[in-house]
């Protein structure tokens, strides 16, 4: 399954060629870890039995540059993912810079589900579950893999 940001240049199907009822894909602005997410990521692991996570960050990450920038004009309900998005950047000391942010972001998301679901704890730490954070850049079309998370 994949978590992935909800921007359209970020077309999971085709990035990892497969076809309709393939993937099991969860998506909102900057990939991020809330409620919904994690409701989904736990139904995909006790109802699908899946054991790979991806969670895939992008280049240009509207949410993330949001996080990283002085907001004041957003609705209530983006301010909120977006200062989620902040805090858990700043907390991990990474820089507020978009490029650099985008790179760590579904790493510290990953880490954020292991914290936050028990059942994403456990199997991940029973090796039931690898997740896997990757960055897709826009300009190589490539998936830039950042490292698996095993057992913490
Ligand atoms: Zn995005």
């Amino acid at each position: 399954m994949v978590l992935s940001c909800s921007d359209s240049r970020v077309p999971i199907e085709l990035l990892f060629d497969v076809g309709f009822g393939d993937v099991f894909v969860i998506r909102n602005a900057g990939n991020a870890c809330t409620e919904g997410s994690l409701a989904s990521i736990e139904y995909g692991l006790e109802g699908l039995n899946i054991n790979l996570l991806v969670v895939l960050g992008h280049e240009g990450c509207g949410a993330v540059a949001a996080a990283c920038a002085d907001h004041a004009s957003l609705s209530p309900s983006l301010c909120q993912l977006v200062l989620h998005l902040r805090q858990e950047l700043v907390s991990s000391a990474v820089p507020l810079d978009p490029e650099i942010a985008v790179r760590r972001h579904p790493e510290l998301t990953a880490r954020q589900l292991m914290r936050s679901s028990q059942l994403v704890r456990e199997r991940v730490n029973s090796g039931a579950l690898v997740i896997e954070p990757a960055c897709y850049t826009f300009d190589h079309g490539k998936i830039e893999w950042m490292g698996s998370i095993l057992k913490s």
